[in-house]
């Protein structure tokens, strides 16, 4: 007998016995509206027929043809692919499993191609718990708490954020942009400054997304100092934000995009995606893996681009997502603990916040699990867990999204009395 360690924390009490599109069953065969997409990576919905059948093609043909050893078509056609969707010059590619190992493997590539050892960070980041990515992570401490010493060269500098601040976007950014170079100017020499690494949209650290104004200054400012910009769109990436790419909200394009959870449907696949002079820049070999690159999630991943372009999940992510911001915005009107609303695409978070502003997590919590005990899975965020995100799969309907707001509606109204 063996039980699973208290180390894992599991957000709501279900048990999944099946998937099916965007509604999880339990083994009572209840059924759950999953508008946490298994935190943002099921993008085509639960077992998507079309990913199971190139899946189970694949899995009778062959399941592991170790990159490093042999080449497989599966992992070929899918590069010749993300070719198509990734931004121009962009047109050389690796693969590993995780977010957490792209982003390792994103701030290796970095330092062998520029020389230069430290890498910037924001504040609220989150960018995975192996040790090197969880250096880079400060969206609340549980990801750092007793495992230090952390991984030394990264430099925090803070993310713009208006309404914590309560002050307008255009002051945030200025704002976070002069911390940036103050930072150039005492801590982190441009010179020994390899790359900065941004989430379009901070994710864990509370669904805030990046202004193109702020992204627009770090990319002007990675080109005046020889930085190189780390794009982690771990989990912006495949249409999740109603773009292909969470940055296509700017005029921004990065040196280095990682991109993982979305881009598989739930196969464990990542991809670090730069130009040909940067990766030729590093050593050959020095990137890579067992299982990188697996045939089966591969071939998955195939049929996961197919299904988004098919059946415009990207465009669809922007429709249903400005349906639920409006159905959520109603909701918040309704109850001034939700003090603020926002996102993009379908990666929208709820503030809980006090009357005075603090962070509002005991009523958060109250109503991410009443949502639960209703049937709408939902996920908490930020460094208070005072934030309830939704980022349902990219196939949800506006039936479904009206049936999760009036889930939504209740849950609210329940923990509020
Ligand atoms: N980067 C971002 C932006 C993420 O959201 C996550 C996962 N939440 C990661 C990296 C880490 O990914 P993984 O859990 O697959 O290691």
């Amino acid at each position: 007998m063996a039980e699973l360690s208290p180390v894992l924390k599991q957000a709501t009490p279900v048990l999944a016995a099946r998937g099916e599109g965007v509604y999880l069953f339990d083994e009572q065969d209840r059924r759950y509206l999953d508008f946490t997409a298994g935190i943002g990576v099921t993008s085509t919905g639960h077992c998507h027929p079309e990913v199971v059948a190139a899946a189970q093609r694949q899995v009778g043909t062959l399941i592991h043809g170790q990159y490093t050893t042999v080449m497989h078509r599966p992992l070929l056609d899918l590069t010749d692919r993300l070719g198509d969707v990734l931004p121009q010059g962009l047109d050389r590619l690796f693969y590993v499993n995780s977010g957490s190992e792209a982003v390792e493997a994103s701030v290796r590539l970095a330092r062998q191609a520029t020389g230069r050892q430290n890498v910037v960070a924001f504040a609220g980041g989150f960018h995975g718990r192996t040790m090197g990515a969880a250096s880079l992570t400060s969206s609340g401490v549980k990801v750092r708490a007793g495992i230090g010493p952390m991984m030394p060269g990264v430099a925090f500098t803070p993310f713009p954020e208006s309404y914590r601040h309560g002050i307008s976007e255009a002051e945030a950014v200025r704002s976070a942009l002069a911390e940036f170079d103050q930072l150039l100017a005492t801590v982190t020499s441009p010179k020994d400054t390899a790359a900065v690494i941004v989430e379009p949209v901070l994710g864990e650290g509370g669904y805030i997304p990046a202004p193109p104004a702020f992204l627009e200054g770090l990319r002007e400012r990675a080109d005046r100092h020889g930085i190189l910009l780390i794009l982690d769109e771990v989990q912006t990436g495949v249409g999740r934000t109603g773009r292909f790419w969470g940055h296509e909200h700017s005029a921004i394009a990065p040196d280095i995009l990682i991109t993982a959870k979305g881009l598989a449907s739930g196969f464990p696949l990542s991809a670090i995606a730069a130009g040909s002079e940067l990766m030729g820049r590093a050593w050959p070999g020095s990137q890579g893996g067992t299982y990188g690159g697996n045939a089966v999630a591969a071939a998955a991943a195939l049929a996961t681009l197919d299904v988004v372009r098919d059946e415009k999940l990207v465009d669809n992510a922007a429709e249903q997502g400005r349906r639920l911001a409006e159905g959520l915005r109603k909701v918040a009107a309704e109850h001034p603990v939700i003090g603020d609303v926002r996102g993009l695409g379908l990666m929208l978070g709820n503030e809980f916040t006090t009357e005075d502003g603090r962070p509002d997590t005991d009523t958060a919590t109250r109503a991410h699990a009443a949502a639960a005990e209703k049937g709408l899975l939902l996920l908490t965020c930020g460094p208070h867990g005072n934030v309830v995100r939704m980022i349902p799969p990219l196939i949800v309907t506006a039936e479904q999204v009206d049936a999760a707001l009036e889930l939504w509606q209740e849950a609210v109204r329940s923990a509020v009395s």
